[in-house]
């Protein structure tokens, strides 16, 4: 097998979903996204871990993820996060898949289509409180939630809408998460008001688990705390960290659940002023070891990591110098070390001394879901831990 792999700690997931669990009441819900691919992780088993770890619900972000999870033999609800086009919505039907819907025709169309194949599915609103992605504004809320129970082949079964900066702890930023919940609340209310059961209310990303305990209601949403990070930069970080020890009494230690590893291929011993890599952007200034590694930006180690990414060997920290290349990169040993060919070397994931992808986020000035999502097809997942 490829010397190039993530290995994907499947103990590490259950506990970041154990420590969750401490942080939410025993009946509100979790659903646990694990849309694009389990943010890089492997969704049919990152999936079937959540279940077995007390997952009720799975969110995914395509119908084609959906199927790819039901083919798999998972029967857990699974509710899809973007808007289907219509002619996915015969896949809906027949694989089970809870869409969130918002507008009109697409209800219409849903519902009709439905009512034919002479099912009943059930459907969660999605309200737009601020994101301004998708969802009908809160004030219509009542008004859609009233078409969708006019519907033969539809049930509502939730109600939702998502937060734009609950992850930040900037005055701005909570005023403007608490007018969402505001509004969210509006948007409830209206529904109840016309007699209708609005079902599983949920809001809670990531930043709303950890910081807004009041916006949990039935059920909650966490992504990227269940693959072991924070939401948000890495500054923002060690704010909620120590905004979580002030209340908590201690900072909600997360594990990675990705650790992508490789091996050293070869070591040579190269002279001082020798160029390491394309457009020689670094030259030896004594004589030195150089390992290449067959990882590159193919692979997901996107070429500005280069020159501050630094990875772990025996234990060790040694710089990626030169380049990184579409499929290989080269680290500097220096002459005083014991690195063998063949040794593995950690780029990034939990160990103590090895960095995470929270700090090649930090050098890409990007936030860890990008990492982890980076990482390739081609770097096979190896399943561990459960
Ligand atoms: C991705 C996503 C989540 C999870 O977000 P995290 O920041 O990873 O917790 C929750 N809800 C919706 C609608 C999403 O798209």
């Amino acid at each position: 097998m490829r010397a190039t792999q993530a290995h994907i700690h499947l103990d590490n997931l259950r506990y970041n979903i154990e420590v969750i669990r401490k942080f939410v009441s025993p009946k509100v819900k979790l659903c646990i996204p694990v849309k694009a691919n389990a943010y890089g992780h492997g969704a049919t088993r990152v999936a079937i871990a959540a279940i077995k770890s007390g997952a009720d619900f799975l969110a995914v972000a395509s119908v084609s993820e959906g199927i790819e999870l039901r083919e798999s033999g998972i029967v857990s609800p699974i509710l899809s996060l973007s808007l289907p086009t219509p002619d996915e919505i015969p896949s809906i039907i027949v694989h089970s898949i809870t869409p969130l819907v918002f507008d009109k025709d697409f209800i219409i169309e849903l519902g009709q289509t439905a009512e034919k194949m002479h099912r009943t599915i059930p459907v969660h609103l999605k309200i737009d409180t601020g994101m301004g992605r998708l969802g009908c504004s809160y004030r219509d809320a009542a008004e859609i939630a009233k078409l969708i129970t006019s519907q033969k082949g539809l049930f509502l079964e939730g109600i939702c809408t998502h937060f734009a900066t609950s992850d930040s702890l900037e005055e701005d930023d909570i005023a403007y998460t608490k007018q969402q919940f505001t509004n969210f609340k509006t948007a409830i209310e209206s529904i109840k008001k016309c007699k209708i059961d609005p079902g599983i209310i949920h809001c809670a990303n990531s930043g709303a688990v950890l910081l807004y305990p009041e916006t949990h209601f039935d059920m909650v949403r966490p992504g990227i705390i269940v693959y072991g990070y924070y939401p948000d930069a890495a500054s923002e970080n060690e704010r909620i960290q120590k905004h979580l020890e002030e209340k908590k009494g201690c900072p909600i230690p997360l594990k990675p659940v990705m650790e992508v590893v490789t091996q050293v291929v070869s070591i040579k011993r190269i002279s001082k002023g020798d160029s390491i890599s394309y457009g020689r952007t670094w030259t030896a200034e004594e004589d030195t070891d150089i390992a290449t590694l067959p990882v590159g930006y193919a692979d997901g180690l996107f070429r500005h990591l280069s020159p501050e990414l630094k990875v772990m060997i025996k234990g060790k920290l040694y710089p990626v110098v030169g380049r990184i290349c579409m499929d290989q990169c080269m680290v500097n040993l220096g002459t005083n070390h014991d690195v063998q060919r063949w040794d593995t070397v950690t780029i990034f994931g939990p160990q103590e001394n090895s960095p995470d992808a929270a700090d090649l986020a930090k050098i890409l000035q990007t936030i860890p879901y990008e990492i982890t999502c980076g990482i390739n097809k081609r770097v096979p997942r190896i399943f561990t831990g459960l």
